[in-house]
């Protein structure tokens, strides 16, 4: 680490290998040290590269305990504690109800909701010490809209909500916020699966008419992660054109 980067506070950001969580890590590393996530080594060295010498690109799978406490022991070793987390990882297994099997039950939910579980509790010793912290959940629209044939993905997002709240209350007292950012209709690898049918009928009900972009959630995100955040806790941020106002 070079003795800039030396005094920069940590910042862990789930995911950050592509889409919205590569904009959040590129975002947060002009002035945070950013250590990125990605289920594989080449995804880890490609965030590494992203962000260059205010960053670092590490595996972690969140749907795995070991894997976890493994990325918190190198990280406590490299004294990189983070005091800003995101939590952006996360994964869709569509399917209607009726058909959808127990596998697609249960990846959604182990993966959005009980990584959430297994990243922020070994987080929480650093930032109490500190006195300060800054948790950041990625939700979705769908949390409060409700999406036919993602009754598990809006499931865990509605869960990492209310999730939201109840930390929020928990830890406020030590400094620690903690906020959920909930993107709309944004382009990325997820939305990409859409077909050109089903992108045009959901433009149609964006009042500001267009997709947003992963900049417009990292823009969000970083904000919820600053210093002018400070008074704001167990909040949801839409940042999704007027789709849906709550
Ligand atoms: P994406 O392009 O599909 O990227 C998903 C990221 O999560 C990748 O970095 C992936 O790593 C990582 N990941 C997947 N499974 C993981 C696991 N088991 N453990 C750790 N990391 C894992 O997703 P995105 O569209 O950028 O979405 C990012 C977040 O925003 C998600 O929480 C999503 O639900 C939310 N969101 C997205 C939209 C949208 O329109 N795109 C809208 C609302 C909310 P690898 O590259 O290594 O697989």
């Amino acid at each position: 680490m070079s003795a800039v980067a030396d005094q920069l506070r940590v910042a862990l950001v789930t995911g950050a290998s592509r889409g919205i969580g590569a904009a959040i890590a590129a975002r947060l590393a002009s002035d945070h040290f950013v250590v990125g996530t990605a289920t594989s080594d080449a995804g880890a060295a490609a965030i590494s590269e992203l962000l260059g010498e205010n960053g670092t690109g590490m595996v972690m799978r969140v749907d795995d305990e070991d894997s976890v406490a493994s990325l918190y022991a190198t990280l406590a070793q490299q004294d990189r504690a983070p005091l800003v987390l995101v939590n952006n990882a996360g994964i869709t297994r569509d399917n209607l109800l009726m058909r959808m099997k127990p596998e697609e039950w249960g990846a959604v939910i182990d993966t959005n909701l009980t990584g959430l579980y297994r990243v922020v509790k070994p987080a929480l010793r650093a930032m109490m010490k500190a006195r300060w912290g800054r948790i950041v959940n990625l939700s979705s629209v769908v949390a409060r809209m409700g999406n036919p044939g993602q009754s598990n993905y809006v499931a865990s997002k509605a869960g990492i909500e209310g999730f939201t709240r109840s930390l929020a209350l928990e830890i406020a007292s030590r400094g620690i916020t903690v906020n959920a950012v909930a993107p709309g209709f944004i382009e990325t690898d997820m939305t990409a699966e859409l077909t050109p049918e089903q992108v045009e009928l959901m433009l149609a009900r964006v009042p500001l008419g267009a997709m947003g972009t992963v900049a417009d959630v990292a823009a969000a995100v970083a904000f919820l992660a600053g210093e002018g955040a400070g008074y704001i806790t167990g909040e949801t941020l839409q940042v999704n054109g007027g789709l849906h106002m709550s």
